[in-house]
């Protein structure tokens, strides 16, 4: 089962370099975060603040929720319940809101079987996937042949994420943004379900300095030929 596996804390560079080596490995590409932006973003829609999430209702609000991911080409479209959410789901406030539901065991269990499912079915589609989160290869694939572990220095993470809102019109503060991330990051790896944690045969990657096309290279070194 061809599934390459890239983890890592938030503005490492995940997504942009599983996206391009998706790309140059003519893969999919599936990027789990979407799954709790949606649930976190459906929450949100129904009135339910950060501090009213509990593990009963939201439970019950996986299950009523439909979730499709739309791929084309090198990104994807995320559905929820018919509407298109791709842009929304992006805002500081369901990073939060993506960051909280994910602390629940109920929608954890939940979505690693969707997504599991899903890498199954594009893997089966194209030969291959790159999957992106933060347990993919402790817990959604840990049998993945290949795992990689993407870091990098705090000040860097806070500048690219602020630069990525910023492109896409949102009015930040770069302090804020590194405030949050290192918030984020704390929660992710300190939650007692599934805490983002390098599993013991990833390969770490630490994208500091490096430019795209750099950290794209090194990954396609790590790749063994059979795997492409
Ligand atoms: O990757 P992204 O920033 O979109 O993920 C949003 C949040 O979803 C993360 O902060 C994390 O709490 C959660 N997440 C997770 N496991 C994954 C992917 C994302 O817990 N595999």
């Amino acid at each position: 089962m061809v599934v390459i596996a890239v983890d890592g804390p938030v503005g490492a560079g995940k997504s942009t370099a599983a996206r391009l080596l998706a790309k140059r490995m003519g893969y999919a590409y599936l990027d789990t975060g979407a799954t709790y932006r949606a649930i976190g973003w459906k929450a949100h829609a129904e009135g339910t603040g950060l501090n009213e999430l509990n593990e009963e209702d939201l439970a019950s609000l996986c299950t009523r929720t439909r979730i499709e991911i739309a791929l084309a080409h090198d990104s994807q479209r995320i559905v929820v319940d018919g509407k298109d959410v791709t842009a929304e789901i992006r805002t500081p406030e369901m990073s939060r809101m993506a960051s909280a539901v994910a602390g629940f065991a109920s929608v954890r269990s939940y979505l690693v079987r969707m997504q599991r499912q899903m890498g199954i079915n594009l893997e089966g589609q194209y030969g291959g996937v790159v999957v992106e989160g933060r347990d993919i290869g402790t817990v959604v694939f840990p049998d993945a042949p290949v795992k990689f572990y993407m870091d990098a220095d705090i000040t860097e993470r806070g500048r690219r994420r602020w630069e990525e809102l910023k492109g896409k019109g949102l009015e930040v503060d770069l302090h804020e943004i590194t405030r949050g991330i290192m918030k984020r990051d704390e929660y992710d790896k300190g939650r007692s379900v599934d805490p983002l944690r390098k599993a013991p045969d990833a390969i770490v990657i630490d994208t500091t300095g490096l430019a795209l096309e750099e950290v794209v290279e090194r990954m396609l070194k790590q790749i063994p030929q059979g795997t492409r």
